[in-house]
């Protein structure tokens, strides 16, 4: 089959995506910051968690097209949680042309580990009104356009106390046969320097696990490949590992259910202010939330127009200087098929394969590469 062939070093960034990524605003990203800080705490053990929630909820509300659930859902009594406790989170939609998912989140709850769980000040701004904000503001960017998957945002509760509202919304998606194609999980986003007077406001750090039930390592790999290609000064610092030493957060369970899921955080923390009433607007850079925010966005805008993944992706094994690599799919349907060296953790190239399900990439020789194929913008399915 002979079909036409489109090679590419680098993708340009589609007009439309340039557009949307111009609507990300950090005023905006600001002012959400803020007034989630502004409550006394946002502890999932104080009463003040729900005005938070209901607050959340109402910003979805006013963007059209949104769909919002208060989702409740019981705490187990357990570490930091005294008995157990019927709590809400704040799970938004726009429902897409598939029931295919692409998941957007940050937690809402906040935590103060130097006083009363219930009444004490925690004003959890960066730790993490910042990956709330972030999920809030994309839904504003992308709820103008037609998608084909359905996008979610969520603002995660329970985190602080063991990741409980991501593991309900994880169970409730497995139990429920929820298609989700990837989750992103933005937790302490907004700020690029700590007190030891390290700074990074050009990179983000996105944590992925790897495991046989489930691809996030791929996942995260071709974000660090979609955002190297569609934005200029800002890169992903890959840390293949499941999350830091000792510490948690939302993508977890969803990788426990078998999803993919990976986790985007700041390249400094700062840990002195990390649950404490110190962790504070005045802390953060409103510009570099953003660029964390335009991110995700060549993410999820790459994914929500995603086709089907291909499926029995081989490379020929015949000798030779030529690599051809064969797959399965939809007909009519565009593909990119990657390349890297063995040592490489990052795509070193990709061409656009159009309606044809063979491409032979011309002298790279498959015994020094690894291969991969994907819907175009879809997460690519390693070749064998
Ligand atoms: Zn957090």
């Amino acid at each position: 089959m002979i079909a036409a062939l489109l090679a590419v070093a680098v993708q340009g960034a589609p007009s439309d995506l340039q557009d949307l990524l111009g609507q990300v605003d950090p005023v905006r990203l600001r002012a959400t910051v803020e007034k989630l800080a502004s409550f006394h705490t946002r502890n999932t053990l104080s009463p003040t968690l729900t005005e938070a929630a209901e607050w959340l909820a109402e910003e979805y509300r006013k963007i059209p097209g949104i769909q919002v659930e208060l989702m409740r859902y019981t705490i187990p009594a357990g570490r930091r949680v005294p008995e157990a406790k019927e709590v809400v989170q704040v799970v938004a939609k726009l429902p897409g042309e598939s029931d295919r998912i692409v998941l957007v989140g940050g937690h809402l709850d906040s935590l103060n580990l130097q006083v009363d769980a219930e009444t004490g000040r925690a004003p959890g701004a960066n730790d993490d009104a910042s990956g709330t904000a972030l999920a809030l503001e994309l839904a504003r960017v992308m709820a103008g356009r037609k998608w084909q998957q359905t996008l979610m945002f969520v603002g995660f509760t329970g985190e602080e106390q063991g990741l409980h509202g991501a593991r309900a919304l994880a169970k409730r998606a497995k139990s429920e046969g929820w298609k989700i194609d990837a989750v992103l999980n933005n937790d302490t986003v907004g700020s690029s320097e700590n007190k030891a007077g390290q700074k990074d406001d050009r990179r983000v750090r996105v944590f992925s696990d790897e495991s046989e039930s489930h691809n996030s390592r791929e996942l995260a790999r071709l974000i660090e490949y979609l955002v190297r290609t569609n934005m200029k000064d800002f890169e992903i610092r890959l840390v293949f590992r499941r999350d830091r030493f000792g510490r948690g957060g939302d993508h977890t369970p969803f990788n426990e259910e078998g999803f993919d899921a990976v986790r985007f955080i700041e390249v400094h923390e700062e840990y002195s202010r990390q649950h404490t009433h110190e962790d504070l607007p005045e802390y953060m850079d409103w510009s570099y939330l953003a660029n964390v925010t335009k991110a995700n966005l060549v993410a999820m805008y790459s994914l929500g127009l995603a086709g089907e993944p291909p499926t029995n992706v081989r490379i020929d094994m015949r000798q030779g200087h030529d690599t051809t690599i064969t797959w399965q799919g939809k007909e009519g349907q565009s593909w990119v098929v990657y390349w890297r060296e063995t040592t490489s953790p990052v795509w070193q190239g990709a061409f656009v394969v159009e309606s044809a399900t063979r491409f032979t990439l011309q002298q790279i020789n498959k015994d020094d590469h690894v291969f991969a194929v994907g819907a175009l913008g879809g997460i690519p399915v390693n070749a064998r």
